[in-house]
C-alpha cells in the first residue's frame, strides 16, 4: 500500500512529493487535477517563458472562480504558471506566526529552510543565503525602460533603494529593491521543473495527473484513502497518510466535502459531520488596486515585475505588461489587510466552484491605506487621480491571487485554528494539509517563496 497520498502537485506538493519519495522505504502517491507533464521536453513551451502569465480566457490550465481569481492546474499549480517573484516575508511576519504557533515557525528557524532550497545568483554566497539549492534565484540585471524610470522616480521622491529584498536580518525599512526572481537562463524555475520532474525517475514516487480527488475516505475520524474523478472514471486509492497539497481553495473544499468543516456550512450542504472545525472561516489576500496611465510604446516582453516599491504595508508594483492597450498599470497592494474574507461551498459537487467572500475594504483603515497608496503612485508619476473615494476604490479594486490561511495552523484549543504545528488536521489522524492554507497571518510579501519553505519544513519533519 501506497505510505503517503499527495493530493495536488502544485508549489508545495512538489517540493513534498520531492522530499518525501527521497526517504528510503516510503511510497508516495501523487493525483493532481490538471495535466502531468512527464518531462521538461513535454511541458507546453510558453510555461517556461516568464514574460507570459497562461491565465487568459482561452487558458485551459487553470482553475476559475469569481472576481478574476485563478489558480494553476497542471504539475507545479499556480506556480507554474505564477509571475515568478520569489520573496521572502520580513522577520516581523514570522514573530506574528510564531506567537500564534509556536518557535517552530520563528525567522530563525525558517531561515535555513530558505536557505537550503536556494541557489541565488547575485547574494547566494553571503550569510543568509543559499548556493547550489534547488530554486535559481535572479534579480534583472538590465530593466525595461518602464522598470527603470519606476526607479528613478523613486530615487528622486526620496526613497532608498534595498540591494536584497531577502536580507538575511529579514527587516527591510522603506525603499524599492529588484525583485528576486525564481527564474533560470530566462526560463521560469517553477517547482515542477526544480522538484517534481527531477523526482520522477524513483521507482516509490507515482504521478497521476487528470485525476481529481473528489473527497476524502475516512475510518472514524482516520484518513484512510481518497476517492477521485478521472474523466467519467471512477475509483478509490488507500494510503497509510493523506496529505492536501490542493491549495487555499481546494484544501478547504476537500475537507468540507469530507465533513471536517463549519457546523452550519456541513449542516446545510446535507455533509455529514465527522469534526467540527473552522475551515474557510478566515482567509486573507493582498488586494490590489491597478492604477493606469495612458503611455506610448509597450516595449519588449519582460518577467511582469521587476522592481518594488515598499511602505509599510503598502507594495507599489510597476507591471512591464501593458493588460491594457495604450495603458500602464501600477499595482498597490495592500499587504496586511484588517479585513478578512470567508471560503464556503455552496455544493458538494466537487465540479462547483468554492465561494470566496474577499470582504476587501471592509475596514476603514485598509480603505485609508489604499488611498493613501494611490496618492503617493500619482505623485511618484506627477499626475492627478481621482477624487479616490469608495466607489473609485471599488471600481479598481482586484486581487494579487495570493489567497491564503482556509486552513489555519495554531493549537487545539484556538477556536480558530484547523491544524497544528505540523499541518495535521486537528481532531482526524493521518491527515495533513501543507500548503498555503494554512498559513496563520497575513504576509507582507508575495507568499510563493513561503508556500515551498512550508512544505519543505512540514516534509523534513514526517521524515525524521
Ligand atoms: C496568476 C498568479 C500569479 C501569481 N504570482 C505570484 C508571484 O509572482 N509571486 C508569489 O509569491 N506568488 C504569486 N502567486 C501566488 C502563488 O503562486 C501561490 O500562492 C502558490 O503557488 C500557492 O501554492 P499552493 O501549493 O498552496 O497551491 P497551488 O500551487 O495552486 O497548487 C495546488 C495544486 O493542487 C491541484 N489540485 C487542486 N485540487 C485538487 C484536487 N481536488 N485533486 C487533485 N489535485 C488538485 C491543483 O491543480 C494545483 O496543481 C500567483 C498566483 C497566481 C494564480
Amino acid at each position: 500500500m501506497t505510505s503517503t497520498l499527495i493530493v495536488g502537485a502544485g508549489s508545495a506538493g512538489c517540493v513534498l512529493a520531492a522530499r518525501l519519495s527521497a526517504d528510503p522505504g516510503r511510497s508516495v502517491r501523487v493525483f493532481e487535477a490538471g495535466p502531468a507533464f512527464p518531462t521538461m521536453g513535454e511541458l507546453p513551451v510558453e510555461l517556461l517563458d516568464p514574460s507570459h502569465l497562461p491565465v487568459g480566457p482561452e487558458s485551459r490550465l487553470i482553475w476559475r472562480y469569481q472576481a478574476n481569481l485563478v489558480r494553476g492546474r497542471l504539475i507545479g499549480g499556480s506556480g507554474a504558471i505564477n509571475g515568478s517573484y520569489f520573496v521572502r516575508p520580513p522577520a516581523a511576519d514570522f514573530a506574528a506566526w510564531r506567537a500564534v504557533a509556536g518557535p517552530r515557525w520563528s525567522f530563525d528557524a525558517v531561515v535555513p529552510v530558505f536557505c537550503d532550497l536556494e541557489d541565488d545568483e547575485d547574494f547566494g554566497k553571503e550569510p543568509g543565503h543559499g548556493v547550489g539549492g534547488p530554486i535559481p534565484i535572479s534579480r534583472t540585471s538590465d530593466p525595461t525602460g518602464f522598470s527603470a524610470e519606476f526607479a528613478q522616480r523613486c530615487t528622486a521622491a526620496g526613497f532608498a533603494a534595498i540591494p536584497d529584498l531577502n536580507t538575511p536580518t529579514g527587516d527591510t525599512d522603506a525603499g524599492f529593491g529588484r525583485v528576486p526572481l525564481a527564474i533560470s537562463r530566462d526560463r521560469r524555475a517553477g517547482p515542477a521543473i526544480t522538484h517534481l520532474l527531477p523526482a520522477l525517475h524513483r521507482t516509490d514516487l507515482t504521478v497521476t495527473g487528470d485525476t481529481m480527488v473528489t473527497r476524502l475516505l475516512l475510518r472514524g475520524t482516520r484518513a484512510i484513502g481518497v476517492e477521485w474523478a478521472r474523466g467519467r472514471e471512477r475509483g478509490t486509492a488507500y494510503a497509510d497518510e493523506v496529505v492536501l497539497c490542493a491549495g487555499a481553495i481546494e484544501s478547504a473544499a476537500l475537507l468540507i466535502r469530507s465533513g471536517i468543516g463549519p457546523e452550519p456550512l456541513l449542516r446545510s450542504l446535507g455533509v455529514p459531520i465527522v469534526v467540527p472545525a473552522p475551515v474557510g472561516a478566515w482567509c486573507t489576500d493582498h488586494p490590489e488596486i491597478g492604477v493606469e496611465f495612458p503611455a506610448g510604446d509597450p516595449g519588449e516582453p519582460a518577467v511582469p515585475l521587476e522592481y518594488v516599491l515598499e511602505i509599510d504595508d503598502l507594495e507599489v508594483r510597476p507591471y512591464t505588461p501593458m493588460f491594457t492597450p495604450g495603458l500602464r498599470r501600477v499595482g498597490v497592494a495592500l499587504m496586511r489587510p484588517e479585513s478578512a474574507g470567508e471560503l464556503t461551498l455552496v455544493s458538494t459537487d466537487p465540479t462547483v466552484p468554492a465561494r470566496i467572500d474577499q470582504r476587501y475594504l471592509r475596514s476603514e483603515k485598509d480603505r485609508a491605506r489604499l488611498r493613501a497608496g494611490v496618492a503617493l503612485t500619482a505623485d511618484l508619476y506627477g499626475r492627478r487621480i481621482g477624487p479616490v473615494d469608495d466607489r473609485w476604490l471599488h471600481a479598481n479594486l482586484g486581487t494579487s491571487q495570493h489567497l491564503s490561511g482556509t486552513c489555519r495552523m495554531g493549537p487545539a484549543h484556538d477556536e480558530r485554528a484547523v491544524v497544528d504545528e505540523n499541518g495535521r488536521v486537528h481532531g482526524i489522524e493521518a491527515l495533513t494539509v501543507a500548503d498555503l492554507s494554512i498559513v496563520p497571518v497575513p504576509l507582507r510579501r508575495g507568499p510563493q517563496a513561503t508556500t515551498v519553505m512550508l512544505a519543505a519544513a512540514i516534509a523534513d519533519h514526517m521524515v525524521v
